[in-house]
């Protein structure tokens, strides 16, 4: 970023990407924030400020009562469709274009990263990219996802009539296997983790930066507040995402 002054610690993390062979980025809700969507574990914000998303958004409700999964999610998908990525999220991509990062695992379902440019991202949350029937496993793409819905609210499939649910992890469903796999892969490589904006608390995905620091890697944590992995980073950033990583990017 023009006029910016890398820190010492952005300059020892950009020294700690060009010294790694093998780079992986571990992100979570917090990359996005810039980006306007906000971190659920934030209280009172947005659409999660009337609902219990761990209540609403879980695969038992949508079953017992896809209306009024619908009537949360459906806002929820058009939003997250107009959002673009923010400077973090253009900073990985071009870290990748210029061969220092081998890929990003997401817990994020917005595209973010496949908008910004990251090629290689592994979403063991899923995405919004697509929707499935639940009964027949046909397959839909977000764009057409407005035509499913009947006049309760509740997406249908055009073949079945069976209830269509977005590509997304909801609570109460397990990671997808190959994601997960490729995600341990990746991390039992990395010689450096990048984990940003991702409290690392949720498992299994918050089991990956020990999966990395088995294999002899080292992690860098980029997010605000906490992590249970603070003792084990190599260093820790914890101002505003999208500016550290532009530092990082300019300090390389
Ligand atoms: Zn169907």
């Amino acid at each position: 970023m023009e006029g910016q002054v890398a820190s010492a610690q952005t300059e020892r993390l950009a020294q700690l990407i060009q010294e790694s062979e093998c780079t992986v980025a571990l992100t979570g809700a917090g990359i996005s924030v810039p980006s306007g969507i906000p971190d659920f574990r934030t209280p009172g914000e947005g659409m999660w400020e009337k609902v219990d998303p761990m209540e609403v958004a879980h695969i038992e409700s949508f079953r017992r009562d896809p209306a009024r999964f619908w009537s949360f999610y459906r806002p929820r998908l058009h939003s997250l469709g107009g959002v673009e990525p923010n400077p973090a999220h253009e900073a990985l991509a071009e870290l990748e274009r210029r061969g220092l990062l081998e890929g990003v695992i997401t817990q994020n379902i917005d595209m973010l990263h496949f908008k910004a440019g990251s090629e290689r991202v592994i979403e063991v949350h899923g995405s919004i990219r697509s929707l499935s029937c639940q009964s027949c496993g046909r397959g839909f793409a977000i764009a057409d996802s407005e035509e499913l819905f009947d006049p309760e609210g509740v997406a249908r499939c055009s073949g079945c009539e069976g209830l269509v649910k977005p590509d997304v992890v909801l609570f109460g469903e397990l990671l997808p296997t190959e994601a997960m796999a490729e995600a341990e892969a990746l991390a039992a490589r990395a010689d450096l983790m990048l984990c940003v904006g991702s409290s690392l608390e949720v498992y299994p995905v918050a089991g990956l930066p020990s999966i990395a620091l088995g294999g002899g890697g080292k992690l860098a944590i980029v997010t605000k507040g906490p992590t249970p992995y603070d003792r084990d980073a190599e260093l820790r950033l914890d101002g505003d995402v999208a500016e550290e990583l532009s530092a990082v990017l300019a300090a390389l």
